[in-house]
């Protein structure tokens, strides 16, 4: 694609990648087939080569953001599906990004979807923050149907909705420490506690650690670790995220000075795509540049890690049936797609693919609180193809669709790493029931 920058708009260096990307678009329009808000919307505007133009005229003009763009650019799910599609290689995740930095510079949103950002931006990243509003959702619960009839406090009743009814208690193996590793030893890593699925599903952090320790491999739990960034790095609030990333490749990078490091395990593949992007994120920061790089290429999802592992023989094979979902953040963003579903073939599940595999659950971070009625659709189309499949339990390697898919599905939602610990001698994850039928029944 042509593009037409100034020399001085060139000279600030993210108008100057944005430009480089730009470059690459070809604009065939095959990425409008797999997006899933071009699929359900049929607008132009709204798939990723109607919002490349959008980016490039607000760029090229030095434009401040305007309610059309807003308007395009908030329905976009940040999935990358159309990364995976793209012939011409073009980093939609980096374009869309300093569009959305751009947006909450220059434009002035509604009173309401402003204050609806800033707490969720002050809220979510903060486990114990989390947690109050998750006991607080209660009182609002029987309101959902009023807040659902105003379009305005439409995403407060996203949110009720999506709230657990109970919570479970914050788990003690979150806490800063070491885990060692039994036998001999196979590894050391760290891993992210994280934000949100440390309030929502601690297990899952408390089963990774299990695992792995059990298989050899000692787990660092470093001091200092928070929240990604993703939820507010998606929201175009660049400081809040890069505040965040400095504070993480604080911490790794401690613990990597302290005894090394094979690994930064990531148990959401949200986190994980961000955290594998804070080399680029950082790469202007020259206190942080390289330490940053570094963090990035250490990360991995747990499942990339436990493949690279030499796993045992499966303490039992449990012949489950198991739809794989894999998280967009997971195919698309980290291209993690082999991994997950040969754990769990060589784990004694027997794997089935929902069909439109490519496209969202309509989670996406905030989307589903901010973007309800797009989400919706995504849920029960994703909803229904997971069903279809005949499986008796979903799996998947993201919080946010976990929530998103267990909101309407009639079958157990678990993360993948709870039926890997299951048959590697660990418990039978919560929520599946004993008479689960196996693939043979
Ligand atoms: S597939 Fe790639 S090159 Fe083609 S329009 Fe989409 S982003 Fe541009
Ligand atoms: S990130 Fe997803 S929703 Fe956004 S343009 Fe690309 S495919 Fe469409």
């Amino acid at each position: 694609m042509q593009t037409n920058f100034s020399a001085a708009q060139l000279a600030d260096p993210h108008v100057a990648e944005s430009e480089k990307i730009l470059r690459k678009c070809v604009h065939c329009g095959f990425c409008t087939a797999t997006c899933p808000t071009y699929v359900t919307l049929g607008n132009e505007l709204d798939s990723p080569r109607g919002r490349i133009y959008l980016i490039k005229d607000m760029l090229e003009n030095g434009r401040p953001a305007d309610k059309e763009i807003v308007t395009h650019i908030d329905r976009c799910l940040s999935c990358l599906a159309c990364m995976t599609t793209c012939p011409s290689g073009v980093n939609y995740m980096h374009l869309v990004d300093h569009a959305r930095a751009h947006i909450q510079e220059t434009y002035k949103r509604p009173l309401l979807d402003r204050l609806t950002r800033a707490m969720l931006a002050s809220v979510l990243p903060y486990p114990s923050r989390f947690r109050t509003a998750l006991k607080l959702a209660g009182l609002g619960r029987p309101f959902i149907g009023l807040f659902e009839k105003l379009p305005a406090l439409k995403p407060v009743a996203a949110m009720l909705k999506l709230a657990p009814s109970s919570i479970p208690p914050a788990s003690p193996m979150a806490s800063p420490g070491t885990h060692a590793g039994q036998g001999a030893k196979r590894g050391r890593v760290a891993i992210l506690t994280g934000c949100a699925q440390s309030v929502l599903d601690p297990a899952i952090n408390e089963t990774t650690i299990s695992l792995l320790t059990r298989l050899g491999v000692e787990v660092v739990v470093p001091v200092g670790e928070g929240c990604c960034g993703a939820l507010v790095h998606h929201m175009g609030r660049e400081e809040a995220a890069l505040a965040s990333a400095r504070q993480n490749v604080d911490a790794w990078t401690n613990a990597i000075e302290k005894g090394g490091l094979d690994a930064i395990v990531i148990t959401a593949s949200g986190c994980g795509t961000t955290i594998k992007d804070y080399g680029f994120m950082l790469r202007l920061d020259p206190v942080y540049a390289e330490k940053a790089a570094r963090v990035s290429a250490l990360a991995r999802d747990i499942t990339e890690y436990l493949a690279g592992l030499d796993l045992p023989e499966p303490v039992r094979k449990p012949g489950t049936i198991v739809a794989y979902h894999s998280a967009c953040s997971m195919q698309h963003g980290q291209k993690i797609t082999r991994q997950p579903k040969e754990l769990l073939i060589k784990a004694g599940f027997v794997v089935r693919e929902p069909r439109e595999g490519h496209l969202c659950c309509g989670s996406a971070g905030t989307y589903n609180i901010l973007q309800s009625e797009i989400s919706a659709k995504l849920r029960d189309r994703k909803v229904k193809n997971i069903e279809a499949t005949g499986a008796s339990i979903v799996a998947t390697g993201n919080i946010g669709c976990i929530t998103q898919i267990a909101s309407v599905a009639k079958l157990p939602v678990v993360h993948t790493i709870k039926l890997l610990d299951w048959a590697y001698g660990g418990p039978k994850p919560e929520g599946v029931s004993d008479k689960i039928p196996l693939a043979a029944e």
